[in-house]
Protein backbone atom coordinates (compact mmCIF):
# COMPACT_ATOMS: atom_id res chain seq x y z
CA UNK A 1 0.00 0.00 0.00
CA UNK A 2 1.31 3.40 -1.54
CA UNK A 3 1.79 5.20 2.71
CA UNK A 4 1.00 8.79 2.91
CA UNK A 5 1.17 10.10 6.79
CA UNK A 6 -0.11 13.91 7.30
CA UNK A 7 3.14 14.63 9.51
CA UNK A 8 6.01 16.29 7.23
CA UNK A 9 9.48 15.17 7.25
CA UNK A 10 11.78 16.62 5.14
CA UNK A 11 11.09 17.72 1.46
CA UNK A 12 13.67 14.81 0.22
CA UNK A 13 11.58 12.36 1.73
CA UNK A 14 8.14 13.91 1.09
CA UNK A 15 8.38 13.57 -2.23
CA UNK A 16 8.77 10.50 -2.62
CA UNK A 17 5.44 9.73 -0.91
CA UNK A 18 3.14 12.64 -1.67
CA UNK A 19 0.47 11.99 -4.15
CA UNK A 20 -0.83 8.88 -3.15
CA UNK A 21 -3.29 7.39 -5.65
CA UNK A 22 -4.55 5.13 -3.27
CA UNK A 23 -6.58 8.02 -2.09
CA UNK A 24 -8.53 7.97 -5.65
CA UNK A 25 -11.72 6.18 -5.27
CA UNK A 26 -10.51 4.07 -8.84
CA UNK A 27 -13.10 1.88 -9.14
CA UNK A 28 -14.13 -0.53 -12.38
CA UNK A 29 -13.00 2.11 -14.97
CA UNK A 30 -14.44 0.99 -18.25
CA UNK A 31 -10.66 0.65 -20.16
CA UNK A 32 -7.81 -1.16 -18.32
CA UNK A 33 -5.41 0.90 -16.47
CA UNK A 34 -1.48 0.40 -17.52
CA UNK A 35 0.36 -1.26 -14.48
CA UNK A 36 3.80 0.98 -14.92
CA UNK A 37 5.46 -0.48 -11.69
CA UNK A 38 8.17 -3.20 -11.66
CA UNK A 39 6.80 -4.57 -8.26
CA UNK A 40 3.47 -4.10 -6.03
CA UNK A 41 3.83 -3.03 -1.78
CA UNK A 42 3.26 -6.26 0.43
CA UNK A 43 1.62 -5.66 3.67
CA UNK A 44 3.17 -8.23 5.51
CA UNK A 45 4.93 -11.49 5.61
CA UNK A 46 1.33 -13.10 5.80
CA UNK A 47 -0.05 -11.12 2.62
CA UNK A 48 3.31 -12.00 1.07
CA UNK A 49 2.34 -16.13 1.72
CA UNK A 50 -0.53 -15.37 0.13
CA UNK A 51 0.34 -13.54 -2.86
CA UNK A 52 2.79 -16.76 -3.43
CA UNK A 53 0.11 -19.08 -3.34
CA UNK A 54 -2.42 -17.20 -5.12
CA UNK A 55 0.05 -16.24 -7.85
CA UNK A 56 -0.86 -12.73 -6.91
CA UNK A 57 1.57 -9.38 -7.86
CA UNK A 58 4.79 -8.91 -6.64
CA UNK A 59 7.43 -8.51 -9.33
CA UNK A 60 7.12 -7.41 -12.84
CA UNK A 61 9.33 -10.24 -14.50
CA UNK A 62 6.50 -12.79 -12.97
CA UNK A 63 3.56 -11.43 -13.00
CA UNK A 64 1.83 -7.92 -13.73
CA UNK A 65 -2.04 -7.37 -14.31
CA UNK A 66 -1.63 -5.85 -18.01
CA UNK A 67 -0.04 -9.03 -18.66
CA UNK A 68 -1.99 -11.53 -16.78
CA UNK A 69 -5.20 -9.81 -19.03
CA UNK A 70 -3.36 -10.57 -22.39
CA UNK A 71 -2.59 -14.20 -20.95
CA UNK A 72 -6.66 -14.66 -19.97
CA UNK A 73 -7.68 -13.57 -23.28
CA UNK A 74 -4.26 -15.10 -25.84
CA UNK A 75 -5.71 -18.75 -23.87
CA UNK A 76 -9.05 -17.81 -24.69
CA UNK A 77 -8.66 -17.51 -28.36
CA UNK A 78 -6.19 -19.70 -29.09
CA UNK A 79 -8.55 -22.64 -26.74
CA UNK A 80 -5.45 -23.63 -24.30
CA UNK A 81 -5.31 -23.79 -20.92
CA UNK A 82 -2.66 -21.03 -20.06
CA UNK A 83 -0.17 -19.05 -21.99
CA UNK A 84 3.13 -17.04 -21.63
CA UNK A 85 3.55 -13.68 -22.92
CA UNK A 86 6.93 -12.46 -24.48
CA UNK A 87 8.69 -9.59 -25.21
CA UNK A 88 8.59 -10.78 -28.69
CA UNK A 89 7.38 -13.17 -30.85
CA UNK A 90 11.07 -14.37 -31.21
CA UNK A 91 11.37 -14.19 -27.22
CA UNK A 92 7.83 -16.45 -27.48
CA UNK A 93 9.52 -19.28 -29.57
CA UNK A 94 13.00 -19.29 -28.33
CA UNK A 95 11.47 -19.63 -24.92
CA UNK A 96 9.25 -22.28 -26.00
CA UNK A 97 11.60 -24.74 -27.68
CA UNK A 98 14.58 -24.29 -25.05
CA UNK A 99 11.91 -25.13 -22.21
CA UNK A 100 11.51 -28.49 -24.14
CA UNK A 101 14.72 -29.37 -24.68
CA UNK A 102 18.17 -30.55 -23.62
CA UNK A 103 21.73 -31.44 -25.35
CA UNK A 104 21.44 -34.66 -26.89
CA UNK A 105 17.84 -33.83 -28.37
CA UNK A 106 16.74 -33.67 -32.35
CA UNK A 107 14.29 -31.02 -33.95
CA UNK A 108 12.30 -31.89 -36.66
CA UNK A 109 11.33 -28.72 -38.53
CA UNK A 110 9.18 -27.35 -41.78
CA UNK A 111 11.86 -26.13 -43.89
CA UNK A 112 10.08 -23.09 -45.13
CA UNK A 113 10.09 -21.17 -41.60
CA UNK A 114 10.51 -17.06 -40.93
CA UNK A 115 13.99 -16.24 -41.10
CA UNK A 116 14.53 -15.57 -37.22
CA UNK A 117 13.16 -19.11 -36.12
CA UNK A 118 15.90 -21.20 -38.62
CA UNK A 119 18.58 -19.42 -37.40
CA UNK A 120 17.41 -20.00 -33.57
CA UNK A 121 17.33 -23.96 -34.45
CA UNK A 122 20.63 -23.82 -36.50
CA UNK A 123 22.50 -20.88 -34.81
CA UNK A 124 22.00 -21.13 -31.43
CA UNK A 125 20.23 -24.54 -30.47
CA UNK A 126 22.77 -26.04 -32.42
CA UNK A 127 25.73 -24.50 -29.93
CA UNK A 128 24.21 -25.99 -27.23
CA UNK A 129 24.14 -29.80 -28.85
CA UNK A 130 20.48 -29.75 -30.02
CA UNK A 131 20.49 -30.57 -33.84
CA UNK A 132 17.47 -29.73 -36.59
CA UNK A 133 16.87 -31.32 -39.11
CA UNK A 134 14.68 -28.95 -41.85
CA UNK A 135 12.56 -31.05 -44.30
CA UNK A 136 9.00 -30.31 -46.53
CA UNK A 137 6.65 -31.00 -43.80
CA UNK A 138 3.47 -30.87 -46.57
CA UNK A 139 5.14 -33.97 -47.81
CA UNK A 140 4.17 -36.14 -44.81
CA UNK A 141 6.42 -39.47 -45.79
CA UNK A 142 9.36 -37.03 -45.82
CA UNK A 143 8.30 -36.48 -41.67
CA UNK A 144 7.64 -39.52 -41.09
CA UNK A 145 11.18 -40.93 -42.56
CA UNK A 146 12.87 -38.04 -41.08
CA UNK A 147 11.71 -38.72 -37.09
CA UNK A 148 14.96 -39.90 -35.17
CA UNK A 149 14.78 -41.88 -31.76
CA UNK A 150 15.76 -38.64 -30.11
CA UNK A 151 13.33 -36.00 -32.14
CA UNK A 152 11.56 -34.18 -29.09
CA UNK A 153 9.52 -31.76 -31.01
CA UNK A 154 8.23 -31.28 -34.41
CA UNK A 155 7.62 -27.70 -35.28
CA UNK A 156 5.78 -25.57 -38.08
CA UNK A 157 4.10 -22.51 -39.14
CA UNK A 158 0.22 -22.80 -40.26
CA UNK A 159 0.96 -21.37 -43.25
CA UNK A 160 4.63 -21.31 -44.83
CA UNK A 161 6.55 -17.58 -44.96
CA UNK A 162 6.41 -16.83 -47.52
CA UNK A 163 5.61 -19.80 -50.15
CA UNK A 164 2.09 -19.87 -47.98
CA UNK A 165 2.15 -23.90 -48.04
CA UNK A 166 -0.38 -25.33 -46.05
CA UNK A 167 0.55 -28.75 -43.70
CA UNK A 168 -1.54 -31.10 -42.63
CA UNK A 169 -1.79 -30.11 -38.90
CA UNK A 170 -3.54 -32.97 -37.80
CA UNK A 171 -1.67 -35.67 -39.72
CA UNK A 172 1.56 -34.20 -38.17
CA UNK A 173 0.15 -33.93 -34.73
CA UNK A 174 -0.26 -37.52 -35.22
CA UNK A 175 3.24 -38.55 -36.42
CA UNK A 176 4.21 -36.81 -33.09
CA UNK A 177 2.63 -38.11 -30.81
CA UNK A 178 3.02 -41.83 -32.09
CA UNK A 179 6.68 -41.06 -31.25
CA UNK A 180 6.21 -39.06 -28.56
CA UNK A 181 7.50 -35.44 -29.61
CA UNK A 182 5.94 -32.38 -28.90
CA UNK A 183 3.88 -31.01 -31.74
CA UNK A 184 5.08 -26.90 -31.89
CA UNK A 185 2.75 -24.56 -33.85
CA UNK A 186 3.84 -21.21 -35.33
CA UNK A 187 0.06 -19.31 -35.50
CA UNK A 188 1.18 -15.75 -36.35
CA UNK A 189 -0.18 -15.91 -39.57
CA UNK A 190 -3.66 -17.33 -39.03
CA UNK A 191 -4.16 -16.34 -35.62
CA UNK A 192 -6.63 -18.63 -33.21
CA UNK A 193 -9.39 -16.32 -34.60
CA UNK A 194 -9.29 -18.22 -38.16
CA UNK A 195 -8.07 -22.09 -37.00
CA UNK A 196 -6.72 -22.92 -33.56
CA UNK A 197 -4.03 -25.39 -33.86
CA UNK A 198 -4.00 -27.07 -30.11
CA UNK A 199 -7.78 -28.24 -31.00
CA UNK A 200 -5.86 -30.54 -34.09
CA UNK A 201 -3.37 -31.93 -31.65
CA UNK A 202 -0.44 -29.38 -31.47
CA UNK A 203 0.91 -29.55 -28.23
CA UNK A 204 2.30 -25.47 -28.02
CA UNK A 205 1.03 -22.63 -30.28
CA UNK A 206 3.56 -20.00 -30.45
CA UNK A 207 2.20 -16.69 -31.55
CA UNK A 208 4.21 -12.89 -32.81
CA UNK A 209 1.46 -11.19 -31.39
CA UNK A 210 2.89 -8.53 -33.14
CA UNK A 211 1.55 -9.44 -36.54
CA UNK A 212 -2.09 -10.04 -37.01
CA UNK A 213 -3.14 -10.38 -33.22
CA UNK A 214 -2.21 -6.81 -32.69
CA UNK A 215 -3.01 -5.40 -35.65
CA UNK A 216 -2.15 -2.22 -35.43
CA UNK A 217 1.77 -1.83 -36.07
CA UNK A 218 2.72 -0.74 -32.85
CA UNK A 219 3.59 -2.98 -30.12
CA UNK A 220 5.96 -6.13 -30.10
CA UNK A 221 5.11 -8.89 -28.72
CA UNK A 222 5.01 -12.89 -28.53
CA UNK A 223 2.93 -15.57 -26.82
CA UNK A 224 2.69 -19.79 -26.15
CA UNK A 225 -0.14 -21.25 -24.97
CA UNK A 226 -0.73 -24.67 -24.41
CA UNK A 227 -1.58 -27.04 -21.46
CA UNK A 228 -0.60 -26.12 -17.63
CA UNK A 229 2.08 -28.52 -17.62
CA UNK A 230 4.04 -27.51 -20.77
CA UNK A 231 3.49 -23.52 -19.41
CA UNK A 232 4.46 -23.96 -16.45
CA UNK A 233 7.94 -25.10 -17.68
CA UNK A 234 7.53 -22.38 -20.46
CA UNK A 235 6.96 -19.98 -17.34
CA UNK A 236 9.75 -21.14 -15.31
CA UNK A 237 12.19 -20.50 -18.03
CA UNK A 238 10.59 -17.28 -18.67
CA UNK A 239 11.32 -15.90 -15.04
CA UNK A 240 14.85 -16.96 -15.67
CA UNK A 241 15.53 -15.40 -19.19
CA UNK A 242 13.37 -12.74 -18.28
CA UNK A 243 11.15 -12.85 -21.82
CA UNK A 244 8.32 -10.99 -20.39
CA UNK A 245 6.05 -8.84 -22.80
CA UNK A 246 6.32 -5.20 -20.81
CA UNK A 247 3.24 -3.55 -19.16
CA UNK A 248 2.57 -0.95 -22.10
CA UNK A 249 3.18 -3.48 -24.89
CA UNK A 250 0.67 -5.86 -23.27
CA UNK A 251 -1.82 -3.21 -22.80
CA UNK A 252 -1.26 -2.12 -26.39
CA UNK A 253 -1.98 -5.76 -27.53
CA UNK A 254 -4.97 -6.59 -25.66
CA UNK A 255 -6.29 -3.61 -26.92
CA UNK A 256 -6.08 -4.58 -30.61
CA UNK A 257 -6.65 -7.81 -29.78
CA UNK A 258 -10.36 -7.03 -29.05
CA UNK A 259 -11.21 -6.75 -32.75
CA UNK A 260 -9.47 -9.94 -34.34
CA UNK A 261 -12.20 -11.52 -35.40
CA UNK A 262 -13.53 -8.05 -37.53
CA UNK A 263 -10.02 -7.84 -38.97
CA UNK A 264 -8.77 -10.82 -39.39
CA UNK A 265 -12.01 -12.09 -41.58
CA UNK A 266 -11.52 -8.85 -43.68
CA UNK A 267 -7.81 -9.25 -44.35
CA UNK A 268 -8.66 -12.78 -45.45
CA UNK A 269 -11.79 -12.01 -47.37
CA UNK A 270 -9.36 -9.23 -49.19
CA UNK A 271 -6.39 -11.20 -49.66
CA UNK A 272 -8.57 -13.83 -51.29
CA UNK A 273 -9.90 -11.00 -53.82
CA UNK A 274 -6.55 -10.09 -54.52
CA UNK A 275 -5.45 -13.26 -54.96
CA UNK A 276 -8.13 -13.85 -57.74
CA UNK A 277 -7.18 -10.83 -60.03
CA UNK A 278 -3.58 -11.32 -59.51
CA UNK A 279 -3.85 -14.46 -61.21
CA UNK A 280 -5.51 -13.23 -64.06
CA UNK A 281 -3.28 -10.23 -64.26
CA UNK A 282 -0.60 -11.39 -67.64
CA UNK A 283 1.95 -9.73 -65.68
CA UNK A 284 2.08 -11.94 -62.85
CA UNK A 285 3.54 -15.24 -62.87
CA UNK A 286 2.64 -16.85 -59.94
CA UNK A 287 0.25 -16.06 -57.13
CA UNK A 288 0.42 -18.00 -53.79
CA UNK A 289 -2.99 -17.97 -51.74
CA UNK A 290 -4.50 -21.01 -50.73
CA UNK A 291 -8.02 -20.14 -51.50
CA UNK A 292 -6.86 -20.79 -55.16
CA UNK A 293 -7.84 -23.92 -56.60
CA UNK A 294 -4.62 -24.35 -57.94
CA UNK A 295 -2.77 -24.02 -54.30
CA UNK A 296 -1.23 -27.43 -53.87
CA UNK A 297 -2.92 -28.19 -50.91
CA UNK A 298 -6.35 -25.78 -51.58
CA UNK A 299 -8.59 -28.67 -50.79
CA UNK A 300 -6.60 -29.44 -47.11
CA UNK A 301 -6.68 -25.85 -46.47
CA UNK A 302 -10.63 -25.60 -47.44
CA UNK A 303 -11.30 -27.77 -44.81
CA UNK A 304 -8.32 -26.76 -42.13
CA UNK A 305 -9.87 -22.88 -42.48
CA UNK A 306 -13.48 -23.57 -42.47
CA UNK A 307 -13.83 -20.72 -45.19
CA UNK A 308 -11.17 -18.20 -44.77
CA UNK A 309 -7.77 -18.88 -45.90
CA UNK A 310 -5.60 -16.19 -44.26
CA UNK A 311 -4.45 -12.75 -44.92
CA UNK A 312 -0.93 -13.98 -46.60
CA UNK A 313 -0.29 -14.06 -49.97
CA UNK A 314 2.70 -13.95 -52.01
CA UNK A 315 3.40 -13.37 -55.93
CA UNK A 316 6.00 -14.04 -58.87
CA UNK A 317 6.83 -11.13 -60.87
CA UNK A 318 9.41 -11.28 -63.49
CA UNK A 319 12.86 -10.16 -62.09
CA UNK A 320 13.45 -6.89 -63.56
CA UNK A 321 14.28 -4.84 -60.54
CA UNK A 322 13.22 -1.12 -62.53
CA UNK A 323 9.89 -2.44 -63.13
CA UNK A 324 9.66 -3.75 -59.48
CA UNK A 325 10.83 -0.89 -58.32
CA UNK A 326 8.11 1.13 -60.02
CA UNK A 327 5.20 -1.16 -59.41
CA UNK A 328 5.74 -0.78 -55.58
CA UNK A 329 6.34 3.20 -56.23
CA UNK A 330 3.08 3.28 -58.47
CA UNK A 331 0.94 1.42 -55.28
CA UNK A 332 -1.38 4.17 -53.29
CA UNK A 333 -2.05 2.14 -50.58
CA UNK A 334 0.41 -0.99 -49.73
CA UNK A 335 3.65 0.25 -48.52
CA UNK A 336 6.49 -1.33 -48.31
CA UNK A 337 7.35 -2.12 -44.79
CA UNK A 338 9.39 -5.21 -42.59
CA UNK A 339 6.10 -6.14 -40.98
CA UNK A 340 3.18 -7.76 -41.68
CA UNK A 341 -0.91 -8.09 -39.81
CA UNK A 342 -1.40 -4.52 -39.81
CA UNK A 343 -5.05 -3.01 -40.60
CA UNK A 344 -2.97 -1.06 -43.75
CA UNK A 345 -2.19 -3.47 -46.68
CA UNK A 346 2.04 -3.87 -46.57
CA UNK A 347 4.48 -5.43 -48.84
CA UNK A 348 8.23 -7.53 -48.55
CA UNK A 349 10.56 -8.50 -50.53
CA UNK A 350 11.77 -11.78 -48.67
CA UNK A 351 14.99 -11.96 -50.37
CA UNK A 352 16.11 -8.72 -48.72
CA UNK A 353 14.04 -8.98 -46.06
CA UNK A 354 12.91 -12.25 -43.80
CA UNK A 355 15.17 -14.11 -45.97
CA UNK A 356 18.37 -12.03 -46.24
CA UNK A 357 20.27 -13.80 -44.13
CA UNK A 358 19.58 -17.54 -45.58
CA UNK A 359 22.33 -18.27 -48.16
CA UNK A 360 21.02 -17.59 -51.97
CA UNK A 361 21.24 -21.47 -52.75
CA UNK A 362 18.71 -22.62 -49.28
CA UNK A 363 16.53 -19.28 -50.48
CA UNK A 364 16.27 -20.64 -54.16
CA UNK A 365 15.40 -24.25 -52.96
CA UNK A 366 12.51 -22.74 -50.32
CA UNK A 367 11.10 -21.10 -53.86
CA UNK A 368 12.27 -17.47 -52.67
CA UNK A 369 13.71 -16.10 -55.93
CA UNK A 370 14.65 -12.59 -57.06
CA UNK A 371 11.01 -12.47 -57.98
CA UNK A 372 8.74 -13.00 -55.27
CA UNK A 373 6.50 -10.12 -53.59
CA UNK A 374 5.18 -11.27 -50.38
CA UNK A 375 1.77 -9.30 -49.44
CA UNK A 376 -0.25 -8.70 -46.32
CA UNK A 377 -3.96 -7.79 -46.69
CA UNK A 378 -5.11 -4.77 -44.45
CA UNK A 379 -9.25 -3.64 -43.70
CA UNK A 380 -9.04 -1.64 -46.73
CA UNK A 381 -12.00 -1.63 -49.33
CA UNK A 382 -11.60 -4.64 -51.18
CA UNK A 383 -12.49 -2.92 -54.67
CA UNK A 384 -9.74 -0.55 -53.98
CA UNK A 385 -7.07 -2.41 -53.13
CA UNK A 386 -7.95 -4.64 -56.18
CA UNK A 387 -7.99 -1.89 -58.21
CA UNK A 388 -4.79 0.11 -57.32
CA UNK A 389 -2.78 -3.17 -57.69
CA UNK A 390 -4.25 -3.83 -61.11
CA UNK A 391 -3.25 0.10 -61.92
CA UNK A 392 0.26 -0.23 -60.79
CA UNK A 393 0.68 -3.30 -62.88
CA UNK A 394 -0.26 -2.23 -65.77
CA UNK A 395 1.65 1.07 -65.50
CA UNK A 396 5.01 -0.57 -64.70
CA UNK A 397 4.52 -3.35 -67.11
CA UNK A 398 2.47 -2.70 -70.08
C1 LIG B 1 7.24 -11.93 -37.18
C2 LIG B 1 7.20 -13.38 -37.01
C3 LIG B 1 7.89 -14.00 -35.95
C4 LIG B 1 8.73 -13.22 -34.98
O1 LIG B 1 7.95 -12.30 -34.26
P1 LIG B 1 8.57 -10.95 -33.62
O2 LIG B 1 7.41 -10.43 -32.85
O3 LIG B 1 9.03 -10.07 -34.74
O4 LIG B 1 9.70 -11.37 -32.76
C5 LIG B 1 7.80 -15.36 -35.85
N1 LIG B 1 7.08 -16.10 -36.72
C6 LIG B 1 6.42 -15.54 -37.74
C7 LIG B 1 5.65 -16.43 -38.67
C8 LIG B 1 6.45 -14.17 -37.93
O5 LIG B 1 5.79 -13.62 -38.96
Amino acid sequence: MFKETDKDFTFETDVLSKGAYTRYPVTNPEALPIYMTTAFNVEDLEDLQKRYDEKGFCYNRNRNPNRSCLIELISYIENGEDSICCSSGMAAISTAVIALTQAGDHILSDRTLYGESLEIFTDILGKYGVETTFVDFTNLDEVKSSIKSNTKILYTETVSNPMIAVPDLKAIGDIAHENNAYFIVDNTFMTGALVKPLELGADLVVNSLTKFASGHSDAVSGSVTGSKDLIAKCYKLQVLLGSQSDPFSSWLVQRGIRTIELRVKRQAENAAALARALEKSPYVIKVNHPCLADHPQHELAKQQFKGYYGGMLSIVLPEDKDKMNEFMRNLNFAHYAMTLGGYRTTLSYPAMSSHYEVPREERLRMGITDGLLRISCGIENENDLVKDFMDALEKAYS
